[in-house]
């Protein structure tokens, strides 16, 4: 695909609105190999594809953005660290064990520099660069042999600003290097602020004001947040900066400005900068960008623009993106055709059986590969309906919702012939979870019924992800409403002909009133209940269960749709 026709494809689809079209042109013009977009992030997760493990969410949007961009004809660098140890989770009497083995760039990456950075004691800290080049796109990783593992000790520990400085102002050299400089920015979440600041460095060193080069670089960069409010954030003291970070900066006025951001206890946390140096701003659905409650320096509330996050084609199955493609619900470039709800109508059920048949082989293939809480591969018969619960075990998302009435549980699952497939991990240093996890285990081993229908695979990744997206029946999120940013997992679902059972929260709530089986009110596990009885009758009722995709469908394709998602950011770095 080309980029021009992309863009051509996107103003059809009425995705920018009147006026702002003639900017957007001029991005396809400005847009180079050399000049190409760059997006920073601390996480990509993409191990099956391209070698790098991430944590969650963040790390699964960074690679579905290159993915997209890649697709689109879009020429952007995702800039991100290698880290050298990974983390596997595993279960010993349901008690998680993690386990990190060491690892290091494969032959599918080229080394093609090094560079160092400094800090107070050590003048040269040496960096190894390695990259990848995937079509328009290049994923450009930062490494040496200790930098250690994806989010090292606490958010605020020594470790983690190195790993942050070593990216911020390792990647903007080694980019620099080889005459890359970037026409746009983006930082994927603000501890990756490092480059945008190695970036003013860079502007004043050609002799413009400080003020002037500010400008410059607003102007060209967007700081993207993920996370609701600044208190869940580390902070880093003025010390650690002089350590680690300005070391690496030249210019003795940005070292003062810097310092003038530092709180009276000389601590500063990172969202501050970013918002400092980021002309555009921008929230991850449109519930998340109205409730971030994030103050610049001067005291003024910091206005997010909402660009909900969108999914790649890799988490749709092959057979369910032709369907979508076949019958122009979706165009060429994946976004949905102007007549696509229309368009939905042509849905038969018989093609829907048989699509979700080829995708619960595929889960079944998986199944039995993975580990269940007993160490044992997984086999579910054909006929039973499949739920799934697949996402972090934070507290906010509330896996344990599930367990509030065992009984009622194992009646619903027993009476439909229903079986629950439980995946994702507590945090390492989350013992409650760690301890909630344990609890929600054992309640199943203690009940003949549960200890049948309740599977939990062990290393929640993609290979589960996917998985479940393709072959399960019916997805639970439920986070506590208003503490999701967005969540992608249920766009997955929603792609691959699921139903999503879920509270109004995060992209979900986009639309209103949601356009699922929502849990709400007073006693949400009794609502959650419900629905999952609700569920269990749609699917086993064609007429039924239509409606059900035809709605959601409808109301959820243009925000699943990830060329969506990159075309608004194009909008947003177009508009002045
Ligand atoms: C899709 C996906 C995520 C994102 O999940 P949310 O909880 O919905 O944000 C995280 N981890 C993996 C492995 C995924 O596939």
């Amino acid at each position: 695909m080309n980029l021009q026709k992309f863009i051509e494809q996107a103003k059809k689809a009425n995705i920018f609105y009147d006026g702002e079209v003639k900017d957007i042109d001029s991005i396809v013009d400005m847009l180079s190999p050399s000049r190409p977009l760059l997006y920073w992030t601390m996480e990509l997760y993409d191990k099956e594809e391209n070698e790098i493990k991430g944590g969650g969410g963040l790390g699964i949007l960074a690679a579905d953005t290159r993915r997209t961009a890649q697709q689109l004809g879009i020429p952007l660098v995702v800039v991100t660290p290698f880290y050298t140890r990974e983390t596997h989770q595993r279960l010993d009497n349901f008690w998680q064990q993690e386990e990190s083995i060491s690892v290091k760039p494969g032959p599918e990456y080229r080394q093609y520099c090094n560079t160092s950075i400094s800090t107070l004691i050590h003048n040269v800290v040496p960096l190894d660069i390695y990259d990848r080049t995937l079509g328009s796109t290049r994923i450009v990783t930062i490494t040496e042999k200790n930098f250690g593992e994806l989010y090292p000790g606490s958010n605020s520990s020594d470790h983690r600003l190195y790993q942050e400085v070593a990216l911020g102002f390792g990647g903007y050299k080694a980019l620099r290097m080889e005459g890359i400089e970037a026409l746009y920015m983006q930082l994927n979440e603000a501890p990756t602020v490092f480059a945008a600041i190695a970036r003013l460095d860079d502007l004043l060193r050609s002799g413009q004001s400080f003020e002037d080069a500010l400008k410059a670089l607003r102007s060209q960069l967007l700081y993207t947040n993920h996370t609701l409010v600044p208190a869940v954030e580390g902070e880093f003291t003025r010390a650690q900066f002089e350590h680690f970070a300005y070391p690496n900066i030249l210019n003795n006025e940005l070292k003062e400005w810097l310092n003038s951001l530092f709180n009276s206890e000389s601590k500063i946390k990172l969202s501050l900068l970013a918002v400092e140096l980021a002309g555009k701003k921008s929230g991850v659905s449109k519930l998340h960008a109205r409730v971030s409650d994030f103050y610049d320096h001067s005291g003024n509330k910091v206005k997010f623009d909402a660009i909900t996050n969108g999914i790649s084609r890799k988490w749709i199955l092959p057979g369910i993106e032709n369907f979508y493609h076949k019958n122009g619900i979706l165009n060429e470039t994946d976004l949905p055709s102007n007549d696509y709800k229309s368009r939905l109508n042509t849905l038969d059920m018989n093609t829907v059986r048989q699509l979700k048949k080829i995708g619960r082989a595929h889960l079944n293939h998986v199944l039995r590969r993975r580990k269940n809480q007993y160490n044992c591969p997984t086999t579910i018969p054909h006929d039973a309906i499949i739920f799934d619960f697949k996402r972090r075990f934070a507290s906010y998302k509330r896996p344990d919702l599930l367990f509030t009435d065992t009984n009622r549980l194992s009646n619903i699952l027993q009476s439909h012939n229903a079986h629950l497939i439980l995946t994702g991990k507590p945090h390492p240093n989350d013992e409650p979870m760690k301890h909630e996890l344990q609890r929600m285990l054992t309640l199943t081993h203690n009940d003949p019924i549960l200890r049948q229908r309740v599977h939990y695979l062990q290393d929640y990744d993609e290979e589960i992800g996917q998985a479940l997206a393709f072959g399960a029946d019916c997805a639970l999120n439920v986070p506590v409403v208003g503490e999701e940013a967005c969540g992608t997992s249920w766009m997955k679902d929603i792609a691959n002909l699921k139903l999503l059972i879920s509270t109004p929260d995060g992209g979900v709530a986009d639309v209103q009133p949601i356009a699922c089986l929502e849990v709400s009110g007073k006693n949400e596990a009794e609502s959650l209940y419900y629905n999952m009885e609700q569920a269990s009758a749609i699917l086993r009722c064609d007429s039924a269960y239509r409606r059900e995709l035809i709605r959601s469908l409808g109301a959820y394709l243009p925000i699943i749709s990830g060329p969506r998602m990159m075309a608004k950011y194009l909008q947003l770095f177009a508009n002045k």
